[in-house]
């Protein structure tokens, strides 16, 4: 069940089968010379959509924008703050769990370490503030590396590489501009430099060479499979008494 598709009435009555809500995040970020910047959003969202026709649960409309830190400088990178982030995931928690939603998973396309520290703190927050609800926050990276690692040929590919040029090939072909080099990003850590895109100028981290659309075919049918397990998982938590 879309969220954005169905009317107040098959809200109410989706409400008598499920309690449980996936809700999609993202970015916009450049994603090498070939991909779109809505790569992150998009394929999570289509992931998401393809568990709503193979289970009962309600997915809510993708947040497209999210926390990018080292792709700022990359043309297109559209950033929102911290703050900002934490305070939308908790406006919408909140909102859903008013409407009667009780489980929550929260998954981001964008994998970024600050960005998933923002919704999990978010998270936290309002697991502590509610006493029935459950809640499971994961990248598209971490329900890769819990279902389907083996799978991927190569090594730390994360950013537009083997993994995300496989699933756009799959979900959108016509929006794939052929390939790009194999790279990965120098930042001389531990110091932050200003101008990042010197560290990285494809903005690509993997091996787009390796992708194919029969891989994000298998990668997309792995994770929408593992998500439903989660699923399940949530839904039957035993209730902590602690
Ligand atoms: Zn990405």
């Amino acid at each position: 069940m879309l969220i954005t598709d169905i009317t107040m009435i098959e809200f109410e009555e989706g409400l008598k089968h499920t309690r449980t809500i996936i809700l999609p995040f993202g970015s916009i970020e450049e994603h090498g010379p070939h991909l779109p910047l809505g790569t992150d959003t998009m394929q999570m969202y289509e992931i998401a959509r393809m568990v709503a026709k193979k289970y009962p649960v309600f997915v809510g409309p993708p947040v497209f924008y999210g926390l990018c830190r080292s792709t700022r400088e990359h043309p297109g990178t559209i950033s929102i703050s911290g703050q900002t982030l934490r305070g939308l995931v908790l406006d919408m928690l909140f909102s859903y769990y008013h409407q009667g939603l009780r489980n929550f998973l929260l998954f981001s396309g964008h994998a970024g370490g600050t960005h998933l520290s923002f919704i999990l703190d978010a998270a936290e927050e309002f697991l502590e503030k509610t006493k029935d609800t459950r809640l499971a926050v994961a990248s598209i990276l971490d329900l890769l590396n819990m279902s389907a690692a083996d799978m991927l040929e190569t090594p730390k590919d994360s950013h537009a590489g083997e993994f995300e040029t496989s699933l756009m090939l799959y979900f959108f072909p016509d929006l794939v501009k052929g390939t790009a080099p194999e790279e990965y990003p120098s930042f001389p850590k531990p110091f932050l430099v200003r101008n990042k895109r010197k560290f990285w100028p494809g903005g690509v981290w993997g091996n787009p060479a390796k992708a194919s659309a029969y891989k994000g075919k298998l990668f997309a049918e792995k994770l929408s499979d593992f998500i439903i397990e989660l699923i399940e998982k949530i839904e039957n938590i035993e209730e902590d008494k602690t």
